[in-house]
């Protein structure tokens, strides 16, 4: 029954199912909602974590530290249980900093990146002795003004906006005009006022973008990076000790995509490292990744409240949807909208086979679509709908107050 010239989804490989019905972390999934007690909800396999974490650091040179870009997944237990996996937690605000500190992150291994950091934010990052990626001369003032009062150095490195862009398609964050850094052209005359306000200069941080499926293009990416920050060194105050290479790592969402190749990445990182350690070293190299660490050890779980056939159509209405789970609604960054794998996880092996169903939610707006025309499970009420690839960029990503439903729960497994 299903639609031969759809494209299918890759198999979700990293979770198992027993019975008919979905594993997370070892339980059924009806279990887990009987003991979440309510849907929807997230849940986060620890143990797909540990191994995420494991084969990085096995594709990568050793020497390569890894830190995690907590904006992807913030829920205070995940960040806690990752931050004693990786070598530092990247925050994007004065709220996630108080997470990453409560989660017992070292505060020499955070650093603080964002475009518009307050004053206060800057204060508080001094006060905490993180290092702050200094995105725009404004913060220079700022920073030596917190470290006057507080008797403290402030911490920095340089966010840079390359002066190329990565030529592979997803979020495109460096390169051009950008909010996001300093243009590279303009570095050298920041890196003399944080020599002469007396910060301590650490490094650089480059970030070229995100979602990237081509190892050729992240490749290409670091290179470039590199180059650019040996050139940038030469201007620098201090010797380089930290050189923040970006991330960008994706992970298959839709059908065709397939898994990053890591081998090419470790290849060239290790070829960097070499000439790091002639040239620059003092530094450790850094990357940064959120999506790649979390993004597949995470599900959305919402059960059926309703299932209606319009005009010989068969719609799934759902507890959870696009106020919970934007990204897989096709509206947080996607030009075209594409389904996300999604799977009725009490009904694995379906005895009686698919059909073509839409998941939606309850809200008042057809945007509020979790799958369209998708092959599922003959879906019942009751029965649980999962999304599959749902750990990064989900609940505190998501318009949780639209229309007034019920908060989200999320669960560490
Ligand atoms: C968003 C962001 C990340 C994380 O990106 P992912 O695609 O989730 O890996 C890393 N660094 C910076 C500076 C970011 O803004």
């Amino acid at each position: 029954m299903t639609d031969r010239k759809t494209p299918e989804h890759a198999p979700i490989a990293q979770f198992q199912s027993a019975d008919g019905e979905l594993l997370i972390g070892g339980q059924p999934l009806s279990r887990l909602a009987a003991r979440v007690g309510r849907t929807p909800f997230y849940a986060y396999d620890r143990r797909l974590l540990d191994a995420r974490v494991a084969t990085l650091r096995a594709a990568l040179p050793a020497s390569i530290k890894l830190h995690y870009a907590m904006k992807a997944n913030p829920m205070p237990a995940l960040v806690c249980h990752m931050a004693r996996l990786v070598d530092g937690i990247d925050v994007a605000s004065a709220g996630e900093l108080m997470v990453a500190l409560d989660a017992g992150a070292n505060p020499q291994e955070i650093s603080f990146a964002g475009p518009g950091k307050t004053d206060a934010e800057l204060r508080q990052a001094v006060a905490a002795g993180i290092m702050v990626n200094i995105e725009s001369p404004r913060e220079v003032p700022i920073l030596d003004a917190a470290s006057a009062e507080l008797g403290l150095p402030a911490r920095v490195s340089v966010r840079v906006n390359p002066d190329f862009e990565l030529k592979a398609s997803g979020m495109k964050m460096g390169g051009g005009p950008k909010q996001f850094g300093v243009d590279a052209e303009a570095v050298p005359e920041l890196l003399q006022a944080i020599g002469r306000a007396g910060l301590a200069f650490e490094g650089f941080h480059l970030f070229a973008g995100s979602q990237n499926l081509r190892p050729e293009a992240i490749v290409e990416a670091q290179r470039k990076c590199f180059d650019l920050a040996l050139r940038l060194a030469e201007h620098a105050p201090s010797p380089v000790r930290f050189l923040n290479l970006g991330g960008g790592f994706g992970i298959p969402y839709f059908p065709g995509e397939q898994p990053l190749d890591l081998a090419p990445i470790g290849d060239n990182l290790a070829t960097i490292v070499a000439e790091a350690a002639d040239k620059l070293p003092d530094a450790e190299i850094v990357l940064e990744l959120g999506r790649y660490f979390v993004g597949e050890a995470g599900i959305y779980v919402a059960r059926v409240l309703d299932r209606k056939i319009s005009r010989g159509q068969t719609f799934l209405v759902t507890d959870g949807g696009l106020h919970h789970h934007l990204s897989a609604s096709g509206n947080f960054g996607q030009v075209i909208r594409k389904n996300y794998p999604v799977a009725i996880g009490n009904r694995m092996t379906p005895p009686d086979g698919v059909e073509p169903a839409s998941v939606v939610g309850p809200l008042c707006t057809p945007l509020d679509l979790l799958g369209d025309k998708m092959p599922l499970g003959h879906a019942q009420e009751g029965d649980l709908v999962v999304v599959f690839q749902s750990g990064a960029y989900g609940a505190s990503a998501s318009p949780q107050r639209f229309l007034g439903h019920p908060e989200v729960v999320e669960v560490l497994v």
